[in-house]
């Protein structure tokens, strides 16, 4: 069997942000004020600093207005509320970003909740949560939707298709399930208890894994010509990073896959970006897909 084609996320992910680009410039044209991102950042966290930065970067490049907030790890809870509040109030801010995790003393769900929904890029609220389920329109978690412009992109059918996600977080996993389903394939969600893992992922027509263990799943998992979704983001100890899947393995099997690093990396941001104008079009009253074209892809959702 001839290797699997490669699912190439850095190039995806920069037409996407080329999309979104040209959306700003449209609304602008319109006579409507650019996005506005915040982005709030609480406490030190070294990987959350990088995030933020590529974040902030990115959201420039496409010509948002970028506000990005430091505040301190010992920042109380009533504070980082009453901030949140301010930027829900605020007219210019169409996307808020809270950067997760947060640091200890702080209570995530709470803050969570604080968000205006319509703001919430991350799609994480109780009200996108519920509007996923039940498609209704809100905003989608980014990796997800990642994960599906990957592999819509690359033309896998997923009407009718094994789907098996592993990994239930609700950042990832369980956002992803109601994605799939909604595009009609049949959906495994496998987690730390499922029994004979293997067996389960080797049923599967389009395979995601968002586990977090370095090179968990097996060439041998695999069912061939399968579509690989690798999700997972590992340091070794030897500093290389690697995903879930064992990639030179998977690579002999699978009908397409995506690296890591390269390949769903790169597709959050790109979709972060994507909520945050579908955020600015719904308040300017704009049509959304005269701004966002990829919203043709939307499925009427069941
Ligand atoms: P998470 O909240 O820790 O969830 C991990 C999931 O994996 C849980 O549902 C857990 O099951 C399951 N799991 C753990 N060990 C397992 C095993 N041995 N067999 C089967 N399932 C197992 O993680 P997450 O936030 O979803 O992230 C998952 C991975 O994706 C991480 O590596 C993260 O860094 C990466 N990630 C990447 C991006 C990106 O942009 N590429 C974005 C987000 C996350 P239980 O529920 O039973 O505990």
């Amino acid at each position: 069997m001839s290797p699997a084609r490669l699912i190439d996320g850095k190039l995806a992910a920069a037409e996407f942000r080329a999309l979104v680009k040209s959306g700003v410039g449209e609304l602008v044209a319109r006579g409507h004020a650019a996005p506005g991102l915040a982005v709030v950042l609480v406490g030190d966290d070294p990987a959350s600093q990088v995030y933020v930065k590529n974040k902030d970067k990115a959201a420039h490049e496409v010509g948002f207005h970028v506000r990005t907030l430091r505040m301190a790890a010992a920042t109380p809870q009533r504070e980082l509320l009453a901030v949140l509040d301010e930027l829900n109030r605020d007219a210019s801010v169409h996307g808020i970003l809270v950067q997760l995790p947060l640091p200890r003393g702080l209570d995530e769900g709470a803050v969570v909740a604080a968000l205006d929904p319509a703001k919430d890029v991350d799609g994480l609220s109780a009200r996108s949560v519920a509007a996923l389920w039940m498609g209704a329109s809100g905003l989608v978690p980014c990796t997800p939707q990642g994960c599906i412009h990957l592999l819509e992109r690359v033309g896998v059918k997923l009407e009718g298709a094994r789907a098996v996600v592993i990994g239930r977080s609700q950042l990832v996993g369980k956002p992803l399930a109601a994605l799939l389903l909604a595009r009609h394939a049949t959906v495994t969600i496998a987690h730390s208890r499922t029994q004979d893992l293997a067996a389960v992922c080797r049923e599967a027509d389009v395979l995601v894994a968002a586990v977090g263990k370095p090179e968990l799943v097996r060439g041998a998992w695999i069912k061939p010509g399968a579509a690989v979704i690798d999700v997972g983001i590992n340091r070794l100890a030897d500093g290389r990073l690697v995903g879930d899947v064992a990639f030179a393995e998977a690579l002999e099997v699978a009908g397409c896959i995506t690296p890591v690093p390269g390949g769903v990396g790169p597709m959050t941001i790109a979709m972060l970006l994507g909520n945050t104008l579908l955020s600015a079009a719904r308040r300017a009253a704009v049509p959304e897909r005269e701004l966002a074209p990829w919203r043709g892809e939307q499925p009427a959702v069941r």
